[in-house]
Order: C-alpha cells, then sequence, then structure tokens
C-alpha cells in the first residue's frame, strides 16, 4: 500500500458545516481510520452530544462513561477520557456522552468558555504525541462548535453536491472569518471534500464544479461516492475501512486521506 510520512508539528482539523447530515461524522470516522492505517496516530474528539463517531468507533459512550463533557465542564484531563478504538490501536477517541446536549448552556457560565477545548488538548499534545486530531462537530454554531474552533487550526468541511449547498456555506465561512478576527487567528479553512456524491446525475457535476472554481485549493481532487457500504458501518461499530476496505467508498476515504496527508507536506516542506 501507500505510505505517508508524518513529521512536524500536529494537524489539527474540525469538521464543520452547519447542515446536518452532509457527511461530518462519516468523514471524520473514516478519514481518521484510514490516516491511522497509513500510519499517523489519530485522536478524534467527538464533539456532538449525539455520540455517532464514539459508536462508529466502537467507543463505549453511554451515560456513565468519562467524557468530552467532562473536558469541558469539571476540567478533567482530555488524557483521562481518551480511549483506543478497537479498530486500530493508532486510533483513539475522546467521547461525547449525552451530558454533552446541556454543555452547550453550562459553557456560558464558564471561565474562557471559548477555551475550554484548546486547552484541553494542549495539555494532552504534550504528553501524548499525536499527528492528527479531528474534531466531529454538532451542526450548530454554538459554543461546543467555537470551542472546536479555537482548538483547531483547520476547517474540514464535507459538501453534499446538491442545489443549495453553496448558499449554506456563506455563514460558515462568516463564522469562520469572525473566529479568525476575535480568538484564533491561525484558523483557516483548508479541506473540503465533496460527499455522497452520485456522478450520474448533471446537477451533481454541475454543483462540483460550481464548488471547485470557488475553492481550488482546499476541494480534494477525490470524491467519495454515495455508497451503501459507507451507510452500514456504523451499524456494526466500523468505519468503512474496517467493514469493507475493498469497497468503493472505502478506497476512496483512503484515497482522500492520502491527499490530506501528502497535502501538509507539500505545504510545509
Ligand atoms: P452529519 O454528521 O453531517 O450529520 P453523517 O455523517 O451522519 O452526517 O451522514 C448522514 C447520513 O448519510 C448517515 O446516515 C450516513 O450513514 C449517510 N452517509 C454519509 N456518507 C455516505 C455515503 N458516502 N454513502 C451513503 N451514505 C452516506
Ligand atoms: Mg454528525
Amino acid at each position: 500500500g501507500v505510505t505517508v510520512e508524518f513529521t512536524g508539528p500536529t494537524r489539527v482539523f474540525t469538521v464543520s458545516n452547519q447542515k446536518g447530515g452532509v457527511g461530518k461524522t462519516t468523514t471524520t470516522v473514516n478519514v481518521a481510520s484510514a490516516l491511522a492505517s497509513l500510519g499517523a496516530q489519530v485522536l478524534v474528539i467527538d464533539l456532538d452530544p449525539q455520540g455517532n463517531a464514539s459508536t462508529a468507533l466502537s467507543i463505549p459512550h453511554s451515560a456513565d462513561v468519562l467524557s468530552v463533557y467532562d473536558v469541558l465542564i469539571n476540567g478533567t484531563a482530555l488524557a483521562d477520557v481518551v480511549q483506543v478504538s478497537p479498530e486500530h490501536p493508532n486510533l483513539r477517541c475522546a467521547p461525547s456522552t449525552i451530558h454533552l446536549a446541556g454543555a452547550e448552556i453550562e459553557l456560558v457560565a464558564q471561565v474562557a468558555r471559548e477555551f475550554r477545548l484548546r486547552r484541553a488538548l494542549e495539555t494532552y499534545l504534550k504528553t501524548h504525541p499525536t499527528d492528527v486530531v479531528i474534531i466531529d462537530c454538532p451542526p450548530s454554531l454554538g459554543l461546543l462548535t467555537i470551542n472546536a474552533f479555537t482548538a483547531a487550526s483547520e476547517v474540514f468541511i464535507p459538501i453534499q453536491a446538491e442545489y443549495y449547498a453553496l448558499e449554506g456555506l456563506s455563514q460558515l465561512l462568516g463564522s469562520i472569518q469572525m473566529i479568525q478576527q476575535h480568538l484564533n487567528p491561525e484558523l483557516h479553512l483548508s479541506t473540503i471534500l465533496l460527499t455522497m456524491f452520485d456522478g450520474r446525475t448533471r446537477l451533481a457535476q454541475q454543483v462540483a464544479d460550481e464548488v471547485r472554481n470557488h475553492f481550488p485549493d482546499q476541494v480534494l481532487d477525490t470524491v467519495i461516492p454515495r455508497s451503501v457500504r459507507v451507510s452500514e458501518a456504523p451499524s456494526f461499530g466500523q468505519s468503512v475501512i474496517a467493514y469493507d476496505g475493498t469497497s468503493a467508498g472505502a478506497i476512496a476515504y483512503q484515497e482522500a486521506a492520502v491527499e490530506i496527508a501528502s497535502r501538509t507536506q507539500g505545504k510545509e516542506n
């Protein structure tokens, strides 16, 4: 297979799009798993109270499990909540639990409420060398997502190639700009991935072309096809790479991961 060398500083991605159902969680889990099999040390942070990323990586996340909630609200060390996914020894996840649903409101009263995740991650990374961190965000622009935006430097947007895809983006781009100006100057849109792509429809092709015209440097060459295997994998607690590594969806996510990994090297070396 392909080998990619991971050197240099930790890359921290936040997978964001205020639309639900565009493939944020699917992309988080599958890119994370693919990067881990390429040799990267990977940490997924599940910031969505629904906990779908935790489920897909077979990470226990019932209400009694220590989770990102405890990190944000109780000051628990990130190292104390991180678990290794049975899928790959390089693949770790800080789970979400149902308590996280209340964190949006509880955070309001916290000191440095926008930076709780950033501080916890900085401390964790000092003792746990990690190549890539991927934060799965909820589909809203509240304090949980703001915590992801201050902890990350790269925004990773999955886009479903459909009619309103670009219109929905302007609010997100505005938020990124606001965060850049006021809270995290390093934050930038680095990566866009077209998901659930149906190349047979002309509309999908047109939207893809339009997205590529607007963001020529950010859109990955790889597109993720709509695939039943991709949607089945989470119910087996697996990424599609573990579930059916030879399926079209698995191959596409592996190619996307190689692109993501080699782009850094292109830019930073
Ligand atoms: P989000 O996190 O943005 O809400 P999800 O990743 O949960 O979106 O995806 C929404 C739904 O679409 C899920 O049921 C998921 O299994 C399905 N899905 C995502 N990507 C694909 C794909 N490439 N092919 C088929 N189904 C997909
Ligand atoms: Mg999700």
